[in-house]
């Protein structure tokens, strides 16, 4: 079988540029893929990359469109390198696609998880958010100084109804005696997890912490793709995996791995447009028992345009 390949840089500005520990990001830019079957079955895709998370770059990937003929085959899919993860989940997912049938508008098993603002801003965005129906927030830590960060933490704390759960983020910004610290006051209020506080290299270390503390410990830059997953898993982790699910690698891979080890998963998204969402929503976590915890997609609010139906209104005329 053949299918005919088309493709779609895009580009959609933050409503305000996300401050991580890695600096400032102002606009998310990915590819749209669509492929179409003998029969004119349409399936739609997306590569959306997030090079300093560990994924090929967005130049990377739109190269590898490039040089790709304007028909390919399951071939073509199922061989593309484990270097272009996000390009392998975006053929593979609009493959699966094209079988739309099984595609649902939403999954009614999920709740959401709330990203905030970093810093105190934090302070007053949790309340529209609570009002639309969120009840897990997460909030990004190792920016400022933790003295300063522990003061609003314990503001923001107080603020929240006791009914709301509010997770952490440090991206990997912090060291061994901040992450103590940190664990240590998270474990007297109750966090619902620590995410990545320590560097990538130091996986023996989060081990530790997570011995030593009650509040759960979750990876996620040292788990961006699923080869990283499976080494993480094999070498002992039994907490939480933060799953980026769009730049993870082969959909299909990841499911069995689901499958077959039950990891404790924070479904996770990379400000994906509703293309991949849907795809992750309703065909990926679909197929796998309902998740414990919300997933991480509660970001529209984070975009200056409402892209929610953009599935439907792609045009990929040239
Ligand atoms: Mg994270």
């Amino acid at each position: 079988m053949q299918y005919r390949l088309n493709y779609r840089p895009y580009s959609r500005r933050f409503r305000q540029p996300l401050l991580t520990s890695h600096g400032l990001w102002s606009d998310r830019q990915g590819i749209l893929l669509q492929l179409t079957d003998a029969e004119g079955q349409v399936g739609l895709g997306e590569i959306a990359p997030i090079e300093w998370f560990g994924s090929e770059s967005l130049s990377q990937a739109l190269a590898f469109c490039q040089q790709l003929p304007e028909q390919i085959t399951i071939d073509t899919i199922f061989s593309i390198p484990d270097s272009l993860p996000a390009c392998q989940f975006g053929f593979e997912s609009a493959w699966e696609s094209l079988d739309d049938s099984s595609l649902a508008k939403s999954n009614p098993t999920l709740t959401y998880s709330s990203l905030l603002p970093t810093g105190k801003a934090a302070l007053s965005a949790w309340e529209p958010l609570w009002s639309q129906g969120s009840r897990t927030f997460k909030w990004k830590i190792g920016v400022a100084p933790v003295v300063e960060e522990l003061q609003v933490f314990t503001q923001l704390v107080h603020a929240l109804p006791s009914t709301a759960k509010l997770r952490l983020d440090a991206n990997a910004g912090l060291n061994w005696q901040q992450a103590c610290t940190w664990l240590e006051v998270a474990d007297s209020v109750g966090v619902e997890f620590l995410e990545q506080p320590l560097p990538v290299s130091q996986f023996d270390q989060m081990l530790k912490l997570s011995d030593r503390f009650q509040t759960p410990i979750a990876l996620d830059e040292s788990v961006a793709t699923l080869a990283q997953m499976q080494q993480c898993y094999q070498q002992g982790w039994r907490g939480i995996f933060v799953v980026k699910a769009a730049i993870a690698g082969s959909p299909g891979r990841l499911r069995q791995f689901c499958r077959t080890y039950e990891p404790d998963v924070v479904w996770s998204s990379v400000f994906e447009t509703a293309i991949a969402r849907r795809f992750i929503e309703t065909k990926l976590i679909a197929d796998l028992p309902p998740p414990s915890r919300a997933i991480g997609f509660g970001t529209e609010h984070w975009f200056t345009e409402d892209w929610q139906a953009s599935f439907e209104n792609v045009s990929f005329q040239k």
